[in-house]
């Protein structure tokens, strides 16, 4: 069978919309604009259902309630008002461990924290791009200590595709009364996710990512008593529990419970389907070509994910010589951004074995074929390119 090319292999950066995503996208934009704070008309009743029914959709992917789920524009918002809104609830600077694994989504904004004074802790990566749960240990201090405002890991490492030990630091989180804030942009949808088993108060989550519109995402938001001190970064309106305010993105919202609707029905088959598309490619590169090594764990990783290094060559070379495939050299963030990677230089690459390196990204509608043109297409541009080498 051919292969329609370009072959979309970048699902980490984005992902296509599932047609019965698209479907609920269009069905509501077209016959339901009514606003959900419309309290006095049917129109906006309807509209108030559709979020309603959405935040169901979206708090079941998660293990959370309902009403701990705020809509905001994705998951760059999400993880802005998670660590700004735990930040501005503080009276004083305070203390928050991440890692450095993390998205520009949080290293960005806890970089401005750092420069208003907040200590921040980078937890660095062991060799497999798996965070050094001893180093984080260390710095939680003593369960009688109450140093830390926040702990903030990646659940899914967006470019090595490394799944971080969640319920282990939601436990060294919760034995010390510390609040645990995940960006779970890449894990949410594509592998199980469970808020209460992870210990997890704050989530946040993208739809563009698991088959969705883009414009969309949320935070999940623990609900305590007293409440989590989480403050608005932005006012007037009242929506979200005055957490997120401005008129609900009703159509992205609407598609994006219908995202996570399926997800959540079709994961395991899917999870299997896409981990074998994975290891197909895998094995094919690494029989052919000698020279090939994964980047980050083996194990404990995304199933559609591949983060490659290929000996004497620089990806930067490669990519044009097979444009037939969309591949990417790392985060999408981050490629206006010269220099390797800093994830794959906090593995301990060196910074050639970084520009050797390429993602991969398997999604739901990758087919074997695709797969196999790839894997071909990869080996001869990559014996060529070596060939050429004086
Ligand atoms: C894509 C991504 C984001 C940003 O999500 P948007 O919805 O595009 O803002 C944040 N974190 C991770 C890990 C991502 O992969």
């Amino acid at each position: 069978m051919a292969v329609r090319t370009p072959v979309y292999l970048d699902n980490h950066a984005t992902t296509p919309m599932d047609p019965a995503v698209l479907e609920v996208l269009q069905r509501v934009q077209k016959d339901h604009f009514g606003n959900p704070a419309s309290e006095g008309h049917s129109f906006g009743w309807a509209a108030q259902t559709l979020v309603k029914n959405a935040r169901h959709q979206v708090a079941q992917l998660l293990g959370a309630d309902p009403r701990e789920i705020i809509f905001t524009s994705g998951a760059t918002e999400a993880n802005n008002l998670a660590l700004l809104g735990i930040a501005a609830a503080s009276t004083k600077p305070g203390k928050i461990i991440s890692s450095t694994l993390e998205h520009s989504s949080v290293s960005e904004p806890l970089d401005h924290l750092e420069q208003r004074g907040w200590d921040v802790v980078r937890v660095p990566s062991d060799q497999d791009g798996l965070l050094q749960l001893e180093v984080l240990e260390k710095n939680l201090g003593s369960v009688h200590d109450h140093q830390v405002s926040l702990v903030s890991v990646i659940a899914a490492q967006n470019e090595i595709g490394t799944l971080q030990p969640l319920e282990k630091i939601g436990k060294l989180c919760r034995d010390r009364g510390v609040l645990f804030h995940s960006d779970a942009a890449q894990a949410c949808g594509h592998v199980a996710m469970d808020v209460t088993s992870m210990g997890l108060d704050l989530v946040s989550i993208s739809s563009h990512k698991i088959y969705g519109p883009k414009g969309v995402g949320a935070l999940m938001v623990k609900r305590t008593h007293p409440p989590l001190p989480l403050q608005p970064l932005s006012f007037g309106g009242g929506q979200e529990n005055g957490l997120r305010p401005g008129t609900l993105n009703v159509p992205g919202i609407a598609a994006f419970g219908e995202a996570c609707r399926l997800a959540l029905e079709n994961r395991d088959q899917e999870v299997a389907r896409i981990r074998q598309l994975r290891d197909r490619l895998w094995h094919r590169l690494e029989e052919q070509l000698p020279g090939v090594d994964l980047n980050g764990s083996a194990h404990s990783r995304l199933p559609g994910n591949l983060n490659i290094r290929f000996d004497g060559i620089r990806s930067a070379q490669l990519l044009p010589r097979v444009a037939v495939l969309a591949l990417s050299t790392g985060s999408a963030c981050r490629s206006a951004e010269p220099g390797p990677s800093p994830v794959l230089l906090s593995l301990g690459l060196t910074a050639q074995q970084a520009a050797a390196s390429v993602r991969i990204g398997l999604g739901r509608f990758t087919t074997e074929e695709e797969v196999d043109f790839a894997a071909e297409r990869l080996v001869a541009a990559v014996v060529k390119l070596r060939q050429e080498k004086p």
